[in-house]
């Protein structure tokens, strides 16, 4: 996947045709919202966003995209521990690349991170070694989050 999709409207670059889907409206309007990529985005979050200038787009449909764009990969669906489900924009398709998440337990705030310490990859890349071997899994990714506190949290000593 070239990396310079993510700074272009995707669907411009025909992403639903290639993977066989229709281009809905509905579709296109959820992608744009995905291409500036740069929060952790709800169903209600976008439902929210482009409700008042697309009110035919119900919050079903939201979710039923989401799942949609979730299973061609083109974004990527997170827990942060709250009960709701999170997405952004697959890495390899966005300006942020691939990233860690520091979760914040008090107020939910995601903090990406890509200053990877060099032990850090070594580590994963030992642990994905060690487990395609044992499982005989292919591995094509990880997530890694970690929970914790804020500093403006920690401050509150929430
Ligand atoms: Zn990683
Ligand atoms: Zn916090
Ligand atoms: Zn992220």
């Amino acid at each position: 996947m070239p990396y310079h999709l993510g700074f272009g409207p995707l669907h411009r670059y025909g992403f639903y045709k290639r993977y066989g889907f229709r281009t809905t409206q509905a579709r296109q309007v959820i992608l744009d919202v995905f291409y500036n990529c740069k929060e952790h985005l709800s169903a209600e979050d976008i439902y929210l966003k482009i409700h008042k200038k697309y009110p035919g787009i119900s919050l079903t449909t939201v979710y039923r995209t989401l799942e949609i764009l979730n299973r061609l990969g083109i974004i990527e669906k997170h827990d942060f521990g709250d009960g709701r489900a999170r997405y952004e924009l697959a890495h390899h398709l966005c300006k942020k690349g691939h990233h860690h998440h520091l979760v914040c337990s008090g107020c939910g705030k995601v903090i990406d991170y890509d200053d990877l310490v060099d032990k850090e990859t070594d580590f994963i890349k030992t642990i994905e070694e060690h487990l395609s071997k044992r499982y005989r899994f292919k591995i094509t990714g990880h997530l890694v989050q970690f929970f914790g506190m804020c500093p403006e949290c920690s401050k509150k000593g929430k």
